[in-house]
């Protein structure tokens, strides 16, 4: 019989608006086309056409999509969600341009920027012209961003900014950077220009995963701003964190779109492979896994839809993005590991995408909080215990 697809099973289609099933339509078919036959070779030679890449998502209408005005389209989260699974279906490195992009720098501007800070910024990033980062973690602080050292002090009425921000996605590319740097007046957001004197954003190079992303240190040396590069609405933590609540929000459906292709994969792979004379498909503990991870893959994107569906009615809390990062994240790299299983030493190359969604999946089950962290919001949710420290 004919088989059907893993997201069918259970019909969720069904749940999507139109709209929503156009845009990720729309998606779906321009990553097949411009970004799919790259990416094997983006990831290999650990090189990324950044620029050209902006300019194509910013022309698909991705770039801060969630965002009304400026430039930006508007449309629900359960629409960003799927942009955001679409282009992670390809690779988790281009969803990770995309959420940088669109929910941490262009959504921190948005958010708490001047209104001069948003007409000059916020346009040119949605249409990809200009690329953006956002700079929270340090060499000695990352799922603790409250140890920072990056600070910025007065000088007249200017700026000077003092520290060195690592593993920052988008960072030696990006036209403006979004600093997090304590003040005397608590952790306060700063918008850097690309070229400022005493700014610069080295690569970090010899990564094993992400490697179709550019992750870069930014290094602030004596880099003074005008009065007005500061964000005038963000004061304390809650304004970066507001930032990754944001960019989670993606990843909880972003981190299947890696899940689903990576099953997809398996399924054609082991439909197509002979084994004792036999189909591979055919034996009960391929069907097992298959059905397993199917069962898993339909769970977490009920669990993404529902979230969608909160968010965009103004209820969801960050112990229920946590949970959906936690549980999306943790259910696709287990899925993409058991798929790599399937395709034997095929499985190894980049011929096929399983093990380089795999490996990808190992950072984004440690950015945007990592798994132990997002078990520890929720444990703090349950007891009312905090256990952070
Ligand atoms: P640590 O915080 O040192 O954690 C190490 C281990 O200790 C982890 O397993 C952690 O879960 C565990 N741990 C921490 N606290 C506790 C606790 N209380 N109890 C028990 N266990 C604990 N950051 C940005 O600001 N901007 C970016 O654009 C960005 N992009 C990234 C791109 C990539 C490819 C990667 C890998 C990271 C990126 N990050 C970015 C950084 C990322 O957010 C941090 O790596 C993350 O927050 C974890 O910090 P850390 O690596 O310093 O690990």
């Amino acid at each position: 019989s004919t088989p059907v697809h893993p997201f069918d099973l259970l019909a969720i289609d069904g749940l999507l608006t139109e709209e929503e099933r156009d845009i990720r339509r729309t998606v779906r078919a321009a990553a097949d086309r411009e970004l799919r036959p790259h990416v094997a070779g983006w990831f290999e030679k650990g090189e990324i056409p950044a620029r050209e890449l902006a300019r194509t998502l910013g022309g698909l209408g991705v770039l801060g999509m969630h965002l009304e005005g400026y430039g930006c389209a508007g449309t629900g989260s359960v629409a960003y969600g799927l942009a955001c699974l679409e282009l992670e279906a390809v690779d988790s490195g281009l969803r990770s341009l995309v959420s940088v992009q669109g929910s941490l720098a262009m959504y921190a501007i948005w958010k708490y920027g001047s209104e001069e800070q948003k007409q000059r910024w916020l346009p040119k990033m949605a249409a990809g012209e200009y690329i953006g980062c956002f700079g929270l973690t340090e060499p000695d602080a990352g799922s603790d961003p409250g140890a920072m050292r990056t600070n910025a002090k007065r000088d007249g009425s200017d700026w000077v900014l003092n520290g060195t921000k690592m593993w920052i996605t988008n960072g030696s590319v990006a036209d403006v950077a979004v600093v997090w740097a304590r003040t005397e007046d608590g952790v306060r957001g700063f918008l850097v220009p690309a070229g400022t004197p005493g700014f610069s954003a080295p690569e970090i190079t010899m990564k094993l995963s992400l490697r179709a992303s550019v992750t870069s240190e930014l290094v602030l040396e004596d880099v003074r701003l005008p009065a007005d590069a500061m964000l005038p609405e963000a004061r304390g933590l809650s304004g970066p964190l507001g930032c990754l609540n944001e960019a989670r929000f993606g990843i909880v459906f972003g981190a299947l779109g890696a899940a689903r292709d990576c099953l997809e994969t398996a399924i054609s792979y082991a439909r197509d492979r002979t084994v004792f004379a036999r189909s591979l498909a055919s034996y009960q503990l391929t069907q097992q896994k298959l059905a397993d991870m199917a069962v898993e893959l339909g769970k977490g994107m009920l669990l993404a839809l529902h979230l969608g569906r909160l968010k965009d009615a103004g209820r969801i809390t960050a112990e229920q993005i946590s949970v959906g990062k936690l549980n999306n994240v943790r259910e696709a790299i287990a899925i993409a590991r058991e798929c790599r299983t399937i395709l034997g030493a095929n499985g190894i190359t980049l011929e096929y995408p399983v093990l380089r969604h795999a490996n990808n999946l190992e950072s984004v089950l440690t950015y945007e909080g990592t798994s132990e962290v997002h078990s520890l919001v929720i444990g703090k949710a349950l007891t009312g215990e905090q256990a952070f420290r």
